[in-house]
């Protein structure tokens, strides 16, 4: 039994500098965190050696009475957490999280609406190169073009028309509050279910940052690594009518056996989630957003929507004659990693783009406030007005390097 260093050293060296990477870059990813200590500690535990396809009390393997104080745990702390009915913890990721949602309420070739990737959706939610876009009929809806808001009534007449069985709601890349109750008003009118995936928005959610879609919703999806703060995973949420069809539809429907060790560090994650720092957290994510994107409108960038509500902004690059790839390259340089985002009615390809996203969740993990925003948002700008100047990439490189100097990361890892 060697240590990892000793074991593999080229691995171990590859995960030291990874860690070197998080503690002296600012992230600004806002799919992104930082999972405390205790739950990579149960993430990386012996509950990895076991097999417990099946649930709590219900397995197919024996020897799973360990595995299921923690399973039980992770359900019973999610369910307070976010007020659900039933919660199954299982699902691998986000996406596995949907497709066991679609797999219970749907049938093959089905109607979803769901929010127009460019627009700020996600690949589940219908798009053509992802399993969702491939089953199930797609109508998306968008954003309006003047307010680059969701619009609702929009929304209301594409379901009227296509009468779609099911209503996703939820997004990767939309700055504004979502409202659930209007989207359930509008189900209702056409017979849809709703389906709420809050993968980017859990943790704000979970504490009133951004109002819950738990009591609209008939199935409420998220990861588990984003604003939750957790270990990379997901899980499902659902009303108790649902729990038998959602619960087949991860095992035996689409997955074998769950990930003991990442349902454990979940349970961690969700403990903390309900401690007081962990709402004050979520606040000051929010408050960090709109100081982030007070500054940059200061100094005259253009953001979709023209602010924020939540965690995250889109920042256009079309007035600065530069494309969403060249400005999350060069930043990267400067040592502050974001990234590229379509915006809505986008020109250019997915792969170049015209914007780019910037989150909060990271560098408040780091205890950041609103000053240091003003300071990164200033970082941001120097590079994107003086993109083709080296000395200028640099110079910020010092900076960003200085300012995450002063709010240490992991201190007590090595690897
Ligand atoms: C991140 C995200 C997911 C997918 O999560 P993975 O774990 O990467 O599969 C699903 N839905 C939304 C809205 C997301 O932002």
């Amino acid at each position: 039994m060697k240590p990892l260093s000793v074991e593999d050293p080229e691995i171990a060296a590859a995960i030291h500098a990874e860690l070197e990477r998080q503690r002296n870059t600012i992230i600004l990813i806002a799919s992104e965190n930082y999972a405390s200590r205790a739950v990579m500690e149960a993430q990386g535990c012996v509950m990895t050696n076991k097999y417990a396809e099946g649930y709590p009390g219900k397995r197919y393997y024996r020897g799973t009475g360990c595995v299921d104080i923690a399973e039980n745990l992770a359900r019973e702390r999610c369910k307070k957490l976010f007020g659900a009915e039933h919660v199954n913890v299982q699902p691998h990721s986000g996406t596995q999280a949907n497709m066991a949602a679609y797999f219970a309420v749907l049938k093959h070739g089905d109607t979803i609406m769901g929010m127009n990737l460019a627009h700020g959706g996600h690949l589940s939610h219908g798009s053509p190169v992802n399993f969702s876009g491939r089953m199930y009929k797609i109508v998306p809806y968008s954003v309006r073009k003047d307010t680059e808001t969701l619009d609702y009534s929009e929304m209301a007449d594409i379901a009227r028309k296509n009468k779609p069985q099911l209503i996703v709601v939820g997004a990767s890349s939309y700055p504004r509050t979502i409202d659930f109750k209007v989207v359930r008003e509008i189900a209702d009118e056409v017979g849809a279910k709703v389906m709420a995936d809050i993968a980017h928005i859990a943790g704000l959610c979970a504490v009133g940052a951004h109002p819950s879609p738990v009591p609209y919703s008939d199935i409420v999806t998220t990861t588990t690594h984003k604003t939750l703060r957790g270990p990379r995973g997901a899980l499902i949420m659902c009303k108790e009518e649902l729990a038998p069809a959602i619960d087949r539809s991860v095992f035996p429907g689409t997955q074998g056996g769950p990930f003991m060790h990442a349902i454990a560090a979940k349970a961690v994650a969700f403990k903390e989630a309900l401690t007081p720092e962990f709402k004050e957290y979520q606040f000051q994510v929010v408050r960090n957003a709109a100081a982030l994107a007070k500054r940059l409108l200061e100094n005259n960038f253009d953001l979709v929507s023209g602010g924020t509500d939540n965690h995250l902004m889109m920042v256009k690059m079309i007035n600065e004659g530069i494309t969403g790839k060249v400005a999350d390259e060069t930043l990267e340089r400067a040592g502050i990693t974001l990234n590229k985002n379509m915006i809505p009615f986008d020109p250019a390809t997915p792969f170049v783009t015209s914007g780019i996203r910037i989150g909060t969740p990271c560098v408040t993990t780091r205890g950041m406030k609103e000053k240091q925003m003003v300071e990164i948002a200033d970082m941001i700008t120097t590079v994107l007005r003086d993109i083709k100047n080296e000395e200028t990439v640099s110079a910020v490189r010092s900076q960003a390097r200085a300012l995450c100097d002063q709010f240490p990361l992991y201190t007590d890892l090595t690897c």
